[in-house]
């Protein structure tokens, strides 16, 4: 019997009445894999906030571990790319949804779902990053594909307060493009400013149905709300322009037309960080060690105990977290 660590467990009754709680597990007990991971750090994004709350259908195996996000150091492994000692990270490939994730001391995986840590990054760093900040940077890569460069014209990122928008905004105003943040918080103005963002709107100006065409105000964007926040921004892009669609903080559904498609020849970028190549990610964790400034990235960070996962949970669903939430394993609660 191997020893004991401390595990956050969703469970479901007869009913599919969910529950969390904290339990004593023991290597044992963890999933098949090839590599052994001892969990320095993670994070709470809107998806483990789902998660834990049981507010969507994100876990798709009962009981579960949540957490689709980790940074920390190999134990042990069967894989040929890994070895103990080794500074890893881990994003998605269905962990805390199929296969138990982040939120444990411990966590066995394949080793083909490892990338490694940055040199000079520490696990800390890399979790205030995180799927959000990675996906960010999957979208600006995106844009850049498509040409949207800065004189192209400013960019619109929504959800701005939120951890995608935070770290968005941080790079493309690092990489000198004029940043318009959408927002709700007019709390979080000077937050948005000091991550980079030119201009602040209210996320109410996107909120309404949207029209098929509307002024062109934008030459891209990064939207992480979706709904009708995507379907005035998509009506809002200038002429060959592009967005990058990545989230449905605002709703799942797209109400639209094809004109911005047809009459402005707009595209619509879909970004998917759960099953993206280990080869784009590995570029994406490249860049992101390269250009996120470590000031912008110690503003967006808010770190908390491991204990304190629940209730960030709910936080998190309920809209009230900025930026991006840190949880250290080795921090006192
Ligand atoms: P956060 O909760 O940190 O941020 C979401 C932000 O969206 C909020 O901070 C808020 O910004 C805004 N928002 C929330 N509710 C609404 C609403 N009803 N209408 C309009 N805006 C709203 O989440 P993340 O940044 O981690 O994730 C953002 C989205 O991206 C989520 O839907 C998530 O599931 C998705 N996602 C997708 C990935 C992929 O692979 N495609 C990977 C990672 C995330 P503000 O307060 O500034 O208005």
């Amino acid at each position: 019997m191997s020893d004991t660590f401390k595990a956050l467990l969703v469970s479901r009754d007869e009913n599919k009445n969910q529950s969390v709680a904290f339990v004593d597990m023991s290597e044992d007990d963890l999933m098949d894999g090839d590599v052994t991971v001892e969990v320095e750090a993670t994070t709470v994004n809107y998806k483990d906030g789902l998660a834990v709350t049981g507010l969507a259908p994100v876990v798709r195996r009962w009981p579960m571990i949540p957490g689709i996000d980790l940074a920390g150091t190999v134990l042990s492994s069967d894989h040929p790319s890994w070895g103990a000692g080794d500074r890893v990270i881990l994003n998605g490939w269905g962990t805390g949804e199929t296969h138990y994730g982040a939120y444990a001391r411990r966590a066995r995986v394949r080793g083909d779902w490892l990338v490694p840590l940055p040199n000079g990054m520490s696990a800390r760093d890399a979790m205030t990053i995180g799927t959000a900040g990675y996906t960010a940077m999957l979208c600006v890569m995106a844009l850049e594909r498509h040409g949207i460069v800065p004189s192209r014209g400013p960019v619109i990122v929504t959800g701005a307060a939120g951890g995608v928008g935070s770290v968005a905004i941080a790079l493309l105003a690092g990489q000198g493009h004029q940043v318009i943040a959408s927002t709700g918080r007019a709390s979080e103005i000077d937050y948005l400013r000091q991550l980079g963002a030119a201009e602040v709107i209210d996320r109410n100006e996107l909120a309404a149905p949207a029209k098929p065409l509307a002024k062109e105000r934008w030459a891209g964007g990064v939207d992480a709300v979706g709904s009708h926040t995507l379907a005035n921004v998509l009506s809002m892009t200038a002429y060959g322009g592009a967005i990058a669609a990545c989230g449905l903080a605002g709703g799942m559904d797209l109400p639209t037309s094809v004109a911005p498609f047809i009459l402005r020849g707009v595209s619509l970028l879909g970004i998917d960080s759960v099953m993206a190549p280990r080869d784009i990610r590995i570029e994406a964790w490249r860049r992101l060690a390269a250009e996120l400034d470590a000031t912008k990235l110690g503003s967006i960070a808010t770190v908390i105990p491991f204990a304190d996962i629940p209730q960030a949970a709910r936080d998190i669903v309920g809209g009230k977290i900025r930026g991006r939430l840190v949880v250290d394993m080795d921090a006192d609660s």
